[in-house]
């Protein structure tokens, strides 16, 4: 099975894909985390990319869709994979399209998850990634923000600068005016799946699988 996981930033994506992809037994492909582990590996990706991502801006089209379309031929994608933070404009809804066809892929689940701009500042203001095993935190879920509940690291969670309130700003800013239209876009061509991305993390999970259920 194919997964388009959609929303802003903070909306929870990356949560809902892990789960997903261990429910499915899927690769879960998410585009900043590429990004960041090549901006923490110094690669030339990495170095190109690294002031972009701090500034909440997006890295051009061309570079991402080179990246998802070389990501997708290295992995075995038989069983389907998630992809989550690509497509974000409409031109890389139109690459990915492309991408598709060329690897005979096909039609993927659109899974929209709906946040409004208060719930996504007030979560990535509290958001922290552990500095040695990569976990992603909200600090308002876990006992002691000083220690990673995955690896027990003491002092590794850290804001990444692209939590910083006023780059949160700016990349609501360009989730509604660029990212969004992608949503128009393939409206007549995807199942497009609508969940309330503000319930618990177990409600949207479940939410997200019988909506799935229903549209297969
Ligand atoms: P994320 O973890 O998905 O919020 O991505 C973090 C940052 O990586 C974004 O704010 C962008 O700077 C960059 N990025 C990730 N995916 C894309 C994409 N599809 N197009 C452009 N930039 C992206």
């Amino acid at each position: 099975m194919q997964i388009i996981i959609f929303g802003a930033p903070g909306a929870g994506k990356g949560t809902q894909a892990k789960f997903l992809s261990q429910i499915f037994n899927i690769p879960h492909i998410s585009t900043g985390d590429i990004l960041r582990d090549s901006v923490k590996r110094a690669t030339v990706l990495g170095n190109t990319a690294k002031e972009t991502i701090e500034s909440g801006e997006l890295v051009s089209d061309d570079l991402m869709g080179a990246l998802v379309k070389e990501t997708l031929q290295n992995i075995d994608y038989v069983k389907g994979f998630i992809l989550d933070g690509f497509p974000r404009t409409v031109n890389q809804a139109e690459i990915l399209l492309s991408i598709f066809q060329s690897l005979k892929i096909d039609q993927p689940i659109f899974i929209l998850l709906e946040t409004d701009d208060d719930v996504i500042v007030s979560r990535l203001s509290s958001r922290r990634a552990c500095s040695n095993c990569g976990t992603i935190v909200n600090l308002s879920n876990i006992k002691d923000s000083n220690v990673c509940p995955n690896c027990e690291s003491i002092n590794t969670l850290v804001k990444r600068k692209d939590d910083e309130a006023d780059v949160i700003k700016h990349r609501l800013n360009i989730y509604n005016k660029t990212t969004l239209p992608v949503l128009n876009y393939y409206q007549d061509k995807f199942k497009i799946i609508s969940v309330k991305g503000t319930d618990p993390i177990e409600v949207i999970t479940k939410n997200i699988l019988s909506e799935i259920e229903v549209s297969r």
